[in-house]
């Protein structure tokens, strides 16, 4: 799996680092090939290097457009090495081998950025470096390439600790880098054409080019007045609403597709080998949520969570939808329903309900699964890794005088598992395996708590019980309490045990105030922020 480097082709723009790179390349004896500009360089160095002209028997022509393009160039650096037919092709048309291609584009990103005629601009979209980055990418198992001046170093220490090889982990890391720089490329080019006005003249998506795969235009964004598409993540194959299948029902909206993932993966997180799970969501947050023997009971017992907030909502199922749990969930108004799959009598069920969307996902996504998720600013976007961490792989800290029970234990589990999908700040209570009052998004915790606090109650008048659903309830908390309030507002709703990540300046404070009125709290040592 190691590639011995015997000849490099070199054509940059950028040309910082050059001669150095160069200079080592070729006192470990590897011969160089190079294209005008860089040749000059490089030959003023007092280097030994040839011309790429000399190789495709062309001169570069129209203005550099066409420099590289050529079988000489293109032949040498995707010919498979273990292919006799590609080495017979190869030794037909004189054409040597390349296995080390080091190139930077045409600097379109900085012309666009400098503000250059729209000419000058157009000048600037290399043709011939992406095609070679492409070719000797696809062709790693023979060729390496290099197109980040900050990679230089860490190529030639690998050269000189293996002997002049570069070992496959390395080319396959090389190439990945290579496939997002013409990706990055590209769209850097497609977003500037798209701002360059040409009002109406194609039936373009909404959006500029993101480097994502146009999956839906939607009729509006958020709201009436924005427009709006959906995209899928090109090359990310993972269970979940971009990959989910349509039955029926009317056409899925903006609001429908981000409120139907955050449904779904908020129930993925319930293993449907130890129990049936429902997810009831609107405005992205759960309303309800339940674990239970059956999908029915759990639907049942989530709907009751806040049937108010449920009327429009978006239900998922971590089983195949069974006819029990469709006949119910019709009965109420709701928007999407989601689930692995359904039995035939569950879809014809849902099938009396015409507007009704009935997704079907095939499998459910994997919470552990590593990804990004990406948040636009104005001029820029975020990127960070999904929040991959699940409340089973933690080790629990009992931080009060008196340890949860093992009920309480399965319930803080369980709520904290909802906490990560509950905006910030969250608060869910939750009593056997089934949430009784969910705070979200509130700018300060003890509101959030007294939210929870009160749909508990809300629900205790609901069915006509005396005390509040909160009372023996567990709580948890997204993020550490930061003073007592928010945990002397749980116990005063009857919470009986609480899950936090702690980490509070005051976590001593928190902690004798839990003791003083009996709690159970365990510390998680992980936050579930989700803004
Ligand atoms: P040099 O300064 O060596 O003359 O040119 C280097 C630049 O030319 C690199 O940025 C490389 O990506 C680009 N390049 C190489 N081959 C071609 C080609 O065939 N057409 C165009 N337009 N650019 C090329």
């Amino acid at each position: 799996d190691q590639v011995r480097v015997t000849r490099a082709l070199l054509s940059v723009s950028d040309k910082a680092g050059l001669v150095e790179f160069a200079r080592a390349l070729d006192a470990s004896g590897i011969a160089l090939v190079s294209t005008g500009g860089t040749h000059r360089e490089l030959q003023a160095a007092g280097l030994p290097v040839t011309e790429v002209a000399d190789l495709t028997g062309y001169p570069e022509m129209m203005d550099g457009r066409v420099k590289t393009l050529h079988p000489a160039v293109h032949g040498g650096l995707l010919a498979v090495r273990d292919n006799p037919e590609h080495q017979a092709a190869l030794a037909a048309h004189g054409i040597g081998a390349i296995d080390l291609l080091v190139v930077n584009l045409y600097p379109f990103e900085a012309t666009i950025a400098r503000g250059a005629s729209y000419d000058d601009c157009v000048e600037n979209i290399d043709v011939g470096g992406p095609a070679m980055i492409r070719a000797a990418a696809k062709n790693h198992a023979d060729v390496a390439v290099v197109v980040d001046v900050a990679d230089y170093g860490a190529i030639l220490s690998e050269l000189e600790a293996q002997a002049g090889s570069l070992c496959v982990g390395t080319r396959r890391a090389l190439a990945a880098k290579a496939f997002a720089r013409t990706a990055a490329y590209d769209a850097a080019i497609a977003n500037w054409m798209a701002g360059q006005g040409t009002p109406e003249a194609v039936s373009a998506p909404p959006f500029r080019a993101i480097g994502g795969q146009l999956a839906q235009t939607l009729r509006y964004g958020e709201n009436p007045h924005q427009a709006a598409a959906f995209y899928r993540a090109p090359g990310v194959v993972r269970p979940g609403i971009a990959s989910a299948r349509q039955l029926q029902g009317k056409e899925l909206s903006y609001n429908n597709l981000n409120d139907t993932d955050a449904a779904y993966e908020c129930v993925a997180e319930f293993d449907p080998a130890r129990s049936a799970a429902v997810v009831i969501v609107k405005h992205a947050n759960p309303c309800g949520v339940a674990e239970g023997a059956t999908l029915l009971d759990a639907y049942e017992r989530a709907l009751a969570c806040d049937p108010v907030s449920a009327f429009g909502g978006i239900v998922a199922l971590n089983r195949t939808l069974d006819a029990e749990a469709a006949a119910k969930i019709v009965e109420i108004f709701t928007e999407v329903i989601i689930a692995p799959d359904a039995t035939p009598e569950a879809i014809a069920l849902v099938a009396a309900k015409k507007n009704l969307r009935l997704l079907l996902a095939g499998s459910l996504p994997d919470p552990r699964a590593s990804g990004e998720t990406v948040k636009t600013l104005s001029g820029g976007f975020l990127v960070q890794g999904r929040d991959a961490a699940v409340i089973d792989d933690m080790p629990l800290t009992v931080v009060t005088k008196r340890a949860p029970t093992e009920q309480e234990y399965a319930d803080l589990r369980f709520a904290y598992r909802i906490a990560k999908h509950v905006k910030s700040n969250a608060i869910v209570y939750a009593r056997c395996g089934a949430t009784v009052g969910i705070g979200a998004g509130q700018m300060s915790r003890v509101d959030s708590s007294r939210i929870a606090a009160w749909k508990a109650a809300e629900g205790a008048a609901r069915i006509g019980a005396a005390e509040s659903l909160a009372k023996g309830a567990v709580v948890a908390s997204d993020a550490f309490f930061p003073f007592a309030d928010g945990l002397l507002a749980a116990a005063e709703a009857g919470a009986t045990a609480v899950i936090q990540p702690g980490g509070s300046m005051r976590d001593a404070e928190v902690i004798a105030a839990a003791d003083a009125a009996g709690l159970a709290m365990v510390f998680t040592g992980h936050r579930h922020f989700r803004h």
